[in-house]
């Protein structure tokens, strides 16, 4: 009982920042001299990612509605404004979405993207449902279920799998959920979307990686969505079976979507990656990196929250062969 109890503490404090967070606004040369050879990455907090890669630009499920909700003033709120306006967006090669969630698939950038510019749409299987309610013609957008893969200039991008849900407006599940893995003719990359820890990483490695790149949902976990979410030490082991190089942890920063204070997922994300002795980046939301990146890692977050470690609120997902 008390285990339990101690388990859904909910901390009262540190679920959202206290100051402002402190974000980078991109300038338009931060996205030039984009060629073949070159990988860039400009985390935009939470999962939204700006992706340079061997000559090509993504935008991924980019976000920039004040909140991730079915309704406009009800539901989680930004900690911090999009580093960047969607008008001075650098051009955009092709807008890639996981899933239809609403911190991943904001029907108001989408609407903006849509209106505003030439960008097509790559999706996973049936959110293109969303696209035809919402008014955009059919043309903008093409669908695809996992291992299927498409050309974008000279980047194959293929959807690969993910374990976690979909749906919104009360539907659940009636949409593919993905990850994306991107291969160049020099680069490559994966996105994970969401997922909780699953048995296909190392697949995804064989078949698509390795990875100079992969970016990995490491906030909003609890062990009582364990088959929705990954917590911190699994994103990091998720890196490593991916056969991936650099490492990007997202999914936090941006909205409180769980019961862990909000820097909990990055400070738990760095014992475990120095644990592992694998490479990461800890960029401060707008910052672009290019890499390989020999930048030391600065800590822009406020260190004096109390966040729980593995050894107490560890998250463990069901059902896993290993
Ligand atoms: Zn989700
Ligand atoms: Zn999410």
């Amino acid at each position: 009982m008390l285990k339990a109890s101690a388990k859904f503490a909910i901390p009262q404090k540190g679920r959202r920042p206290q100051k402002a967070v402190n974000i980078i606004r991109p300038q338009a040369s931060d996205f030039l001299e984009n060629k073949e050879g070159e990988l860039r990455v400009t985390w935009l907090g939470h999962s939204s990612i700006i992706l340079q890669i061997d000559g090509s630009t993504f935008l991924f499920d980019p976000v920039w509605s004040e909140r991730v909700s079915f309704l406009k003033r009800i539901g989680p709120k930004r900690f911090h404004e999009p580093p960047l306006p969607l008008t001075e967006l650098p051009k955009i090669d092709a807008v890639v979405i996981s899933h239809d969630h609403y911190d991943h698939f904001d029907h108001d950038t989408i609407l903006f993207l849509a209106n505003h510019t030439e960008v097509n749409f790559i999706l996973p299987l049936g959110v293109g449902a969303h696209f035809d309610r919402w008014g955009i013609n059919n043309s903008r957008y093409q669908e695809f279920d996992w291992w299927e893969s498409v050309k974008v200039n000279s980047i194959t991008l293929t959807v690969t799998p993910a374990r976690h849900s979909s749906g919104r407006n009360g539907k659940t599940d009636k949409t593919l959920w993905a990850s994306w893995s991107l291969k160049g003719p020099q680069r490559s990359a994966f996105f994970g979307g969401d997922s909780a820890m699953h048995d296909d990483f190392e697949e995804i490695g064989e078949r698509c990686g390795p990875f100079d790149l992969t970016m990995i949902e490491c906030g909003a976990y609890n062990d009582a969505w364990s088959f929705f979410h990954m917590g911190p030490e699994q994103s990091v082991e998720a890196h490593i079976q991916l056969s991936g190089q650099t490492y990007l942890p997202i999914h936090w920063g941006t909205f409180d979507l769980a019961l862990h204070v909000w820097t909990e997922p990055i400070e738990r994300v760095i014992v475990a990656a120095e644990e592992k002795k694998i490479d990461y980046i800890t960029p401060k939301i707008g910052q672009t990196t290019r890499l390989p990146c020999s930048d030391e890692n600065q800590q822009w977050w406020p260190n004096d929250i109390q966040w729980s470690d593995a050894e107490h609120t560890p998250i463990t997902s069901p059902n896993l062969k290993s």
